[in-house]
């Protein structure tokens, strides 16, 4: 069940309107690292995870996305409206596709589910949210380094420092398992070169804690798998060679 309140969690009123800044902040409504990515991702993860702390935690996450959503669209309603032919010119495609947020990024492409990282396995799911995270994180940063509107990067900052705080939860999340420092997860137990670790770009080589202690370091690795079986064509190669003869 879904319930709305019309209240966002946080004031959301801007300044002056700037629709050239409305273009830059789809980039959170409907980009790769937006609201929609991350609300979407969380709730479908949800439904897979059979710990229910761990669903309750994606769920209360996803829902708080989905806040931020509409945050991100109220903004966006606020920065593109009152738009005159001065600003229309900044930004061309509030003038074709009209006023307020739609599901496009900052550069007009189309939001895609292939945004969207999850895959029937929490560890795999929680890791790629780390990811998801850092990304919105950045993007949010890179918008307040745009923004001139005082008010506007107040609730940039907030949503910016709401992606922290579930960078945190998730981070924790993997912790109680025992899978934040382990990179191995999953049922299938790995080869005998799990700790391996090619030197494979020479010179200038470092060595730090990703390549020393229980790693094993070649430092010139050699091709030991020999040739693989050629290709076998039947048709055109062969044919062209009787025809050179
Ligand atoms: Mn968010
Ligand atoms: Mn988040």
């Amino acid at each position: 069940m879904f319930i709305h309140v019309k209240e966002t969690i946080q004031p959301v009123s801007i300044g002056a309107p700037d629709a050239r800044f409305g273009k830059m902040l789809l980039e959170q409504f409907g980009g790769a690292t937006g609201e929609l990515t991350a609300a979407l991702q969380y709730w479908v993860q949800s439904f897979h995870v059979e710990d229910p702390s761990i669903r309750d935690m994606l769920q209360d996450i996803a829902v708080e996305e989905f806040g931020h959503l509409e945050m991100v669209g109220k903004l966006i309603a606020q920065h593109t409206s009152k738009i005159d032919q001065g600003d229309v010119y900044d930004a061309p495609l509030f003038a074709m596709k009209g006023v307020g947020p739609h599901f496009i990024d900052s550069q007009g492409s189309a939001w895609t589910a292939s945004y969207i990282n999850e895959g029937g396995n929490v560890v795999r799911d929680l890791r790629a949210n780390i990811a998801s995270e850092a990304g919105a994180r950045q993007t949010y940063e890179a918008l307040i380094k745009h923004c001139e509107d005082d008010k506007t990067k107040k609730v940039l900052t907030h949503l910016l420092t709401r992606e922290i705080t579930h960078t945190n939860m998730f981070m924790k999340a993997l912790q109680a398992m025992g899978k934040l420092d382990d990179p191995m997860f999953g049922t299938i137990a790995p080869d005998e070169t799990v700790n391996v670790v090619f030197n494979l770009s020479r010179g200038e080589d470092y060595r730090g804690p990703w390549n020393e202690g229980n790693f094993q370091y070649v430092s010139e690795p050699r091709a030991e798998g020999g040739l693989p079986p050629d290709p076998v064509n039947p048709d055109d190669e062969k044919i062209k060679r009787v025809a050179a003869e």
